[in-house]
């Protein structure tokens, strides 16, 4: 399996699979980035504490005290930066009591006055998909947006739905059954805890939609769309990945994004070329954005869309959805 630095990889059901394992469950709508197998710290913005500062000297004694204080196998490996915090690496999910026990020995080697070190909390996402809701009549232009209204309004009426309306991650994704069916499938993420507890609660639960009890179902992580976070492709998981090399998601360039302000010359270094755009040949001026610009790459707007993806390689490429 290739390692990439963390936060950009987002190999699903693997990381599922081992948390399950941990967890003594399996939650199979459930999943974690792989940020979740590490602990993100997040320094007060007037602390000088970076991920830097996790020497390996840093990290093996922390690794010492899990081992000795808490009797944890967990070892951690290397600290990044993630967003505005540290991500500090781990070969599985750690458990909360890990993490409040690193978390106290960091505080005490990093002392900061005023605010504390803190620590994001896990959280991970379920995929549920409601099925049966009457097809709103529209034009295909409009239909998406019509459909969406229409849902969200029945959702927050439904004693079931308006606690799970809360819950949803980003807009619900529709598909009508079959071309000329009166209904369609709602695919909805919602935030969950680690073990899947939400999902367990609305899972063949109903709602009703437009005169219809409609039910939800869990659905598989990503149903239709993975995103690989090695060659920016859609269609494979990283793991499964049979791209030569790495490939940026900022300038598709042949390393990894970790990488990009070391290997791109300053000059280039705000260039943006989007690995899929540039595979699809698409104009030029079509390509110059990060492969994971979701609200301008058009491989993000049809990532469901497996016929989509499929004829937007030129034929004789290698380089398409495997
Ligand atoms: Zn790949
Ligand atoms: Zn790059
Ligand atoms: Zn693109």
């Amino acid at each position: 399996m290739v390692e990439l630095p963390c936060g950009r990889f987002r190999g699903l059901s693997f990381l599922q699979s081992v948390h399950s394992l941990s967890l003594g469950l399996l939650s199979k709508h459930t999943a974690h980035g792989a940020s979740r197998r590490a602990i993100i710290l997040t320094p007060p913005a007037d602390s000088p504490v970076t991920a830097a500062s996790f020497t390996p000297e840093v990290i093996n004694n922390l690794n010492r005290l899990l081992k000795s204080d808490v009797k944890s196998d967990v070892i951690l490996t290397h600290a990044s930066v993630e967003g505005n915090g540290i991500c500090i690496a781990a070969p599985r999910v750690p458990f909360p009591a890990e993490i409040a026990f690193v978390l106290k020995h960091v505080r005490r080697i990093f002392p900061s006055p005023n605010i504390p070190i803190g620590h994001s909390p896990i959280t991970s996402t379920s995929y549920l998909k409601i099925v049966d809701i009457p097809h709103v009549p529209a034009s295909s232009k409009e239909w998406a947006l019509k459909q969406h209204k229409a849902f969200m309004s029945a959702l927050n009426k439904s004693p079931v739905g308006v606690s799970l309306a809360k819950l949803i991650k980003h807009k619900p994704r529709f598909m009508r059954a079959s071309p000329h069916s009166d209904s369609c499938w709602a695919w909805v993420d919602i935030h969950d805890t680690v073990a899947g507890s939400n999902a367990r609660l609305y899972i063949s639960k109903f709602v009703s939609i437009g005169g219809t009890n409609c039910q939800i179902k869990g659905a598989r992580p990503h149903s239709g769309s993975v995103h690989c976070a090695r060659c920016q492709h859609w269609g494979h998981h990283s793991d499964q990945c049979r791209a030569k090399c790495a490939r940026c998601s900022l300038c598709s360039g042949p390393h990894t994004e970790a990488n990009h302000f070391k290997y791109v010359d300053a000059k280039r270094a705000d260039v943006r070329q989007c690995a899929n755009c540039t595979a699809a040949k698409r104009p030029a001026d079509k390509r110059s954005h990060s492969s994971t610009d979701s609200k301008v790459c058009p491989f993000w707007k049809n990532r469901f869309d497996r016929a989509w993806l499929k004829c937007q390689f030129p034929a004789r490429s290698t380089s398409g959805v495997q």
